[in-house]
């Protein structure tokens, strides 16, 4: 060896060495200068990459805010990169419950996701959902792929409508327990009951708290086609799913699910991709059920609670799969707490339904949203909507109790459960998060919105968990629901100009 390379030699092992001191250094430094410097790795990417231009993320209220702009590909991957952190927690818990309650395992759902679902979905859909998959992947280099993103779209649909209509089709033996939701309390109400005699519309999402703690999105999608939407809605899902949003046409959308639904069509178009499409495309009631009816698969059977604020007027288009009715005024209201009240829809897709039984969480709701909104006809606005989904009256047993049968469900609290949605005794669900707009709000794309039980409670994993070893699977997901305060939204939150 020359003396220059043995020169040279020893340089390579002091350059070395210094890099390995100052990795050392790194690996016990601040995990918070890690953090802004991947942060800065990031915000590079960000203003590298053309796909994310003109897109955002706030945070405000315990809620997350993303505006998301451009074609398919790009609203997707937008939606992807921005919300790589909630869809990384949400899919976790979401499939895992999928899996829990129908004993299935997740390759069941890509492949339903992909023979059955993938077909059918409009390609500007198919566009936006590969999309989702590749800004995921860019931020964080998750190997989920589009199906993955698919089965997880049609989280509400599979599980509790396509499982259940499968085992009946196979006979299947010892088939789980599998109902189809009850999902929310809402009204829709114009003219002569509301305090300016335009619309008002509100609506609290009911679902596990698993799953609801996390439905904190406040979307603002700007398509290259189709109206403009804001809605909330949950990481990784193009459709807000539970459902409650506002278009540039002056739509005003949202709906509960109908109780003891059953039917489903394998060869319909998913649900959350007419829903999505029908917020994205139509200007006037009649053209949202048109949307809602092609290709209706019966998946996430829903009473929608509909509003035009270019007209006043309001509709509830009951849409079973062998049958649907549409109701409709300029001056009236529909309330929704997940009961189907055409007796064609109850007789032909939710037979084992009983309107009759005032016991029940849909029916008790149900005769509370009559006395509630007929006390405030013609008071109502946005400020009594808030106030209304915090309600606390047990119409059954004519006492204040948030329990399962209050407009603001708190179903962990009740020993009853509600076995008519397969939720046990001290099910950890209910009222999760609340909105509301009125028609001056839709003209300005806003909306009021509440993370939490709409009434301020909160809830807290811990005790719960103690308490309820049913639910202890639920353990690495559940967390605290902690009431956020009303909060306000509107499209556009940072202008074009000046970001
Ligand atoms: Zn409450």
């Amino acid at each position: 060896m020359s003396a220059s390379v043995r020169r040279f030699v020893a340089v390579l092992i002091v350059i070395a060495g210094a890099v390995l001191l100052w990795l050392a250094g790194r690996s016990t430094g601040d995990a918070a200068t890690a953090k802004n410097e991947r942060d800065a790795v990031l915000e590079q990417a960000h203003d590298r990459d053309p796909r994310l231009k003109g897109s955002y993320r706030i945070e405000r209220g315990g809620w997350v805010y993303v505006h998301l702009e451009g074609d398919p590909a790009e609203i997707g991957f937008q939606h992807g990169y921005l919300l790589a952190p909630e869809i990384e927690d949400a899919f976790p818990a979401v499939t895992n419950s999928m899996m829990h309650s129908t004993k299935r395992d997740w390759p069941f759902f890509r492949e339903a996701a992909r023979t059955m679902l993938w077909p059918k979905i409009d390609p500007e859909y198919q566009q936006e959902l590969q999309g989702i998959a590749a800004g995921l992947n860019m931020r964080t280099g998750s190997n989920l792929d589009v199906y993955d993103i698919v089965a997880f779209n049609a989280f509400e649909e599979l599980p509790d409508y396509y499982v259940p209509w499968l085992n009946k089709h196979e006979k299947a033996a010892n088939a789980p327990n599998l109902k189809s939701p009850g999902n929310c309390s809402a009204f829709v109400a114009t003219g002569s009951w509301t305090k300016d005699g335009q619309i008002v519309i509100a609506h609290n999402n009911w679902t596990s708290y698993m799953n609801g703690e996390r439905w904190r999105i406040i979307f603002d999608i700007k398509p290259a086609k189709g109206y403009r939407m804001l809605m909330d809605g949950f990481p990784g899902v193009i459709v807000s799913d539970d459902d409650f949003g506002i278009n540039s046409d002056g739509l005003m959308v949202t709906e509960t699910t109908i109780t003891q639904f059953e039917g489903w069509d394998p060869n319909g178009i998913a649900e959350f991709v007419r829903a999505r499409k029908a917020l994205q495309y139509a200007g006037t009631i009649d053209e949202y059920t048109k949307i809602m009816l092609d290709g209706n698969n019966g998946g996430y059977a829903n009473d929608w609670l509909l509003g035009d604020r270019k007209n006043g007027e309001i509709a509830q288009l009951e849409l079973g799969l062998k049958a649907y009715k549409l109701w409709r005024t300029k001056d009236g209201v529909y309330a929704g707490s997940n009961w189907a009240r055409d007796p064609k829809v109850i007789k032909e897709d939710a037979r084992e339904f009983d309107p009759k039984n005032m016991e029940t969480s849909p029916n008790a709701r149900r005769a509370r949203w009559e006395e509630l909104l007929d006390q405030n006809k013609g008071k109502i606005d946005v400020t009594l909507a808030q106030q209304m989904l915090g309600d606390h009256v047990d119409s059954f047993q004519k006492k204040s109790e948030a329990n399962e049968r209050v407009l603001c469900g708190h179903v962990d609290t009740s020993e009853r459960g509600v076995a008519i949605w397969a939720w046990g005794p001290n099910y950890p669900g209910g009222a999760v998060q609340g909105k509301a707009a009125d028609s001056t709000m839709a003209k300005q794309m806003r909306l009021v919105a509440r993370m939490g039980h709409p009434c301020g409670e909160d809830f807290i994993a811990k005790p719960f968990l103690a308490a309820h070893p049913d639910y202890a699977w639920q353990e690495p997901y559940l967390r605290d629901m902690k009431a956020g305060p009303w909060t306000e939204f509107r499209a556009g939150e940072i202008p074009a100009t000046s970001r």
